[in-house]
C-alpha cells in the first residue's frame, strides 16, 4: 500500500512542479514514506535523515517530510527529537502535501498532520489522475482495519475500515488500463472487508473485470473472517481473476488464535480452503505467520508446521513475534527468544521444503505468463504466471504486456526460467 500511497504522492506533487528525482544531491525536498509493520521502523527513520545530513552539510538543507505509518504512530516523538524533520504526514493526510510543502516554502514551523482524513484523502486523490504507467499497478479499493489484532498496529495508524465507491474504483481502473496497465492489484489492510452501499468486494471484481484490455485481476490482502461465499463463487465464475489467495492465518493453534484476537478458528479457515478448492482446483495459498507469540509453547508451533504441511502454501513468510508499541501484545510475556528462533529456523526449512517440492513439480509444465519488463541485462523479459511465480525467458520479441505460453525449463526458489511455446500453442485471451 505504500507504493500505491507514494505513487499517488508524485502525482500530487507534480502539480506544484516538485519532480521526482534519483539524485539525493539535487532533492529539494525529500518525503520518506515509512512503514512500521516491523521493529526498528522507526530507527531506520533516524539512520535516512542520518544520511541525508550527511549529503547535505555544506549545502541548503531540503524540505523533510516523513509519511505513512511511523509519522503516525511516532511523529510528535520524531519531531522533538530530530529538528531537520519539517512535517510529518500519516497515511490519512497526505492529500494535503503541497500544502504543507508551499508553507514550508515559506519557512514556516515543523508541523504535525495525523488526522483521519480518509474521507478528504480519496476525494482529493479523485480530482488526480493516477499516472501509473505500470503493467500490473496497484489500486486502493479499501483502507483501514477494524479487527484489532493483539499484535497489529494498523488499526492505530490507518484508522478504521473504509471503502472507496465503486464508480471512483472503476474510473481509477480504466485510467490504469488507459496507462498500459494489463492486470490490477485490488489493495486493501482488510481488502474482502471492502463494502460500499452493500457492494461487496466480489461484485466490484465483475465490475471491473468487464474492462476489455484488462486480463488479469488480483487481491490483496484477505482475512479470514470476510471470506464470504460470493468471494469464493467470483474465483469460479471470474476467469480474470488469478488463482493465487494471500490468506494470512498468523498460527495453526486456536488457543493463539484467540489470544491474538484473530477471530477465527482453524477450523474456520480450512474451510475456505476447501472451499475455493472445490470452486476453482488449481488454486494455490500463501500465508503469514507469526512464530514465538506470547503464549506459544512446542505443541502449538507444532499445529503451525501441520497446517503449512495440509494446505501447501506455495510462499509462506514468516516472523518472529515482534512486539509493537501502543499494541495491546506489547506488555505480554515474551517466550523465550533462543526458543523462538530454533522454532522460526524449523518453520522455515518445512515451508521452503514444501515451496522446492512445488516448483520442481513446475519443471516442463507450460504456464501463462504476463511480461511486465524488459531486464536490464541483454533480451531477457521479467513476468509473473497466473500463481504469481516470477518467471523470466530470452526472446528477441517485445514481450511487454503480453500474455503467452512458457514451457519452464528451471527454478530457483525465486524464479523460474522458461522459453516461449511456439506461436500455435499461445493462448487466445478473446474479451
Ligand atoms: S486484521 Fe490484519 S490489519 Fe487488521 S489488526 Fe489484524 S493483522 Fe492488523
Amino acid at each position: 500500500m505504500n507504493e500505491y500511497d507514494s505513487k499517488r504522492i508524485l502525482d500530487l506533487t507534480r502539480k506544484i512542479k516538485y519532480f521526482p528525482t534519483k539524485n539525493l544531491s539535487e532533492t529539494n525536498c525529500y518525503i520518506l514514506n515509512t512503514c512500521h509493520i516491523r521493529e526498528k521502523a522507526t530507527d531506520k527513520v533516524y539512520h535516512d535523515i542520518g544520511r541525508l545530513k550527511k549529503e547535505f552539510r555544506n549545502k541548503t538543507k531540503p524540505i523533510v517530510l516523513i509519511a505513512g505509518c511511523v509519522a503516525q504512530a511516532e511523529g510528535e516523538i520524531l519531531l522533538k527529537k530530530e529538528k531537520y524533520i519539517d512535517a510529518i504526514i500519516g497515511p490519512q493526510s497526505y492529500h494535503q502535501i503541497n500544502d504543507i510543502i508551499k508553507s514550508l516554502e515559506k519557512k514556516s514551523k515543523p508541523m504535525n498532520f495525523t488526522e483521519f482524513e480518509v474521507i478528504e484523502k480519496f476525494d482529493y486523490l479523485n480530482t488526480v489522475k493516477n499516472t501509473d504507467k505500470k503493467i500490473s499497478p496497484f489500486l486502493t479499493i479499501q483502507e483501514g482495519c477494524d479487527k484489532f489484532c493483539k499484535f497489529c498496529v494498523v488499526p492505530y495508524t490507518r484508522g478504521p475500515e473504509y471503502s472507496r465507491s465503486i464508480e471512483e474504483l472503476i474510473t481509477e481502473a480504466n485510467n490504469l488500463v488507459e496507462n498500459g496497465a494489463k492486470e490490477i492489484t485490488l489493495l486493501g489492510q482488510n481488502v474482502n472487508a471492502y463494502n460500499f452501499k452493500e457492494k461487496k468486494l466480489s461484485d466490484l471484481i465483475f465490475e471491473i473485470s468487464k474492462i476489455k484490455e484488462l486480463k488479469r485481476i488480483r487481491y490483496t490482502t484477505s482475512h479470514p473472517r470476510d471470506f464470504s461465499d460470493d468471494l469464493i463463487l467470483a474465483h469460479k465464475n471470474c476467469e480474470k481473476l488469478m488463482p493465487l489467495i494471500h490468506l494470512p492465518v498468523q498460527s495453526g493453534s486456536n488457543k493463539i488464535l484467540e489470544s491474538m484476537n484473530r477471530k477465527h478458528s482453524i477450523k474456520d479457515y480450512m474451510d475456505i480452503i476447501n472451499k475455493l478448492i472445490a470452486a476453482r482446483p488449481d488454486i494455490k495459498f500463501s500465508s503469514d505467520f507469526i512464530i514465538g507469540y506470547p503464549g506459544e509453547n512446542y505443541n502449538d508451533f507444532k499445529k503451525t508446521v501441520e497446517l503449512i504441511t495440509n494446505v501447501e502454501f506455495i510462499n509462506s513468510y514468516s516472523f518472529i513475534y515482534s512486539a509493537r508499541p501502543g499494541t495491546p501484545a506489547f506488555d505480554l510475556k515474551q517466550i523465550n527468544m533462543q526458543e523462538a528462533k530454533k522454532r522460526l529456523i524449523e518453520f522455515q526449512k518445512i515451508a521452503e521444503d514444501i515451496k522446492t517440492n512445488y516448483r520442481k513439480k513446475l519443471i516442463k509444465k507450460t504456464v501463462k505468463v504476463l511480461f511486465e519488463n524488459k531486464m536490464k541485462s541483454g533480451s531477457r523479459y521479467f513476468g509473473r504466471d497466473e500463481h504469481f511465480n516470477s518467471v523470466i525467458v530470452e526472446s528477441n520479441d517485445d514481450l511487454k504486456g503480453q500474455i503467452k505460453n512458457v514451457k519452464i525449463l528451471r527454478g530457483n526458489q525465486n524464479t523460474l526460467f522458461g522459453e516461449i511455446v511456439s506461436k500455435l500453442n499461445q493462448i487466445n485471451y478473446a474479451a
